[in-house]
């Protein structure tokens, strides 16, 4: 049963109210079946009816409506980045109730102490928006690097030095509440796809800069996640067979080029990377031509094998200079198949600097709202 739960949550998320006879169509659920669902949705509070606001250009007399409640449940999405973590409490449409977050040093990086701030921030954040802890429907957490296929362990986050760490059971330990780990560009792509600018993309491809560059597929709302993984490995694309070493143990990579540390090196800069580095470095003439000859080579790549409708920006990336856009709108296109040449395009994230976190409700809605999982 839960599945079919799921299935009419779903529908009303992304097509919005609508009458039980369209619910029925739409779900290919019979009547009685759908009687069931609904009536036990409606019971929980997930979702609301009498409502007779139909789409638009809908006529005649309204048919009662179900919708979603968004306001019904909530959920914690967590990101954990190179030295700094984001924690989020959404709706059940992944908008933010209110948000938290902390630095920590990646030289000493103990998950238990991570852990355990995590823990008493979502605490600290359900106080703050009235929920009970053990309201909360899930946890969502994005880390730097692949994670295993039942999602539960972050496998190897190089910029943090992990390997192997069960996250999810550390988190469950605390909190007493249903975990899952996921990749963070996967999460951040998967926000996208079901709350932000990728809606109805048949395959999006998001791309975010930070420390490194990272990047997550996805194919018909659902990351793709070949081996269960769910990484893409856009950085470590090979651009010159004479390189720099890279984290990764080959030489030459995307990432030698186009990280935090090699173009705050092109900007001439120290410390703390600016919110608007890349702009910073475009001033370098010769260094920017670089970057964007670079990352263009490596998008052109990705297109080619990967075939996105949409590329996602996000990070560093998310505020590029306008410039940036112009010049792959000039160059790309000569760099990839015929067909790919109408359909793609390559958008800001809708997110900003809340990525992450809203990334890791939308594992967390995915997982236990969505699937039907507490139904
Ligand atoms: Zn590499």
């Amino acid at each position: 049963m839960g599945v079919h739960h799921g299935h009419i949550l779903r529908i009303l998320r992304d097509e919005g109210p609508q009458s039980r006879a369209d619910l029925s169509r739409r779900s290919k659920l019979s009547a009685t079946t759908l009687t069931h669902v609904t009536a036990a949705l409606l019971r929980d509070g997930s979702i609301l009816e009498g409502d007779t606001s139909l789409p638009n250009g809908v006529v005649g007399r309204p048919a009662q409506a179900v919708k979603l409640a968004p306001d019904a449940r909530s959920v914690a999405g967590v990101h954990i980045g190179a030295g700094n973590v984001q924690v989020a409490i959404t709706d059940l449409l992944a908008r933010p109730k209110a948000t938290a977050a902390f630095a920590f040093d990646t030289e000493a990086a103990d998950p238990d102490e991570i852990v355990g701030q995590v823990s008493r921030t979502v605490t600290e954040l359900a106080a703050e928006v009235q929920v009970e802890t053990s309201r909360l429907l899930g946890v969502g957490i994005g880390v730097p690097g692949p994670v295993d296929p039942a999602r539960r362990t972050a496998l190897a986050s190089i910029n943090v030095g992990w390997r192997n760490v069960p996250l999810a059971d550390k988190l469950e330990d605390a909190l007493r509440l249903p975990t899952t780990v996921e990749h963070n560009v996967s999460a951040m792509a998967l926000a996208e796809s079901h709350y932000g600018i990728g809606k109805n993309v048949p395959a999006l491809l998001y791309i975010y800069l930070r420390t490194g560059l990272g990047a997550g597929l996805m194919v018909d709302g659902a990351p793709f996640r070949p081996g269960g993984h769910g990484a893409v490995e856009l950085g470590h694309i090979q651009i010159v067979a004479e390189g720099k070493r890279c984290a990764c143990g080959n030489v030459g990579c995307l990432e030698t080029f186009v990280c935090e540390r090699a173009l705050m090196d092109a900007a001439g800069l120290k410390g703390a990377a600016p919110d608007n580095l890349l702009a910073r470095v475009e001033q370098n003439t010769a260094a920017w031509d670089v970057v964007v000859r670079h990352l263009t080579t490596a998008l052109a790549s990705a297109v080619n094998i990967l075939s996105p409708d949409l590329i996602v920006f996000g990070g560093h990336l998310g505020d590029a200079p306008q410039s940036l856009f112009e010049r792959l709108e000039r160059d790309l296109p000569l760099r990839i198949m015929p067909h790919m040449r109408d359909i793609l395009s390559i958008r800001r994230a809708t997110f900003g600097a809340q990525s992450g976190a809203i990334g890791g409700a939308a594992v967390a809605l995915d997982q236990f709202f969505y699937s039907g999982a507490l139904h």
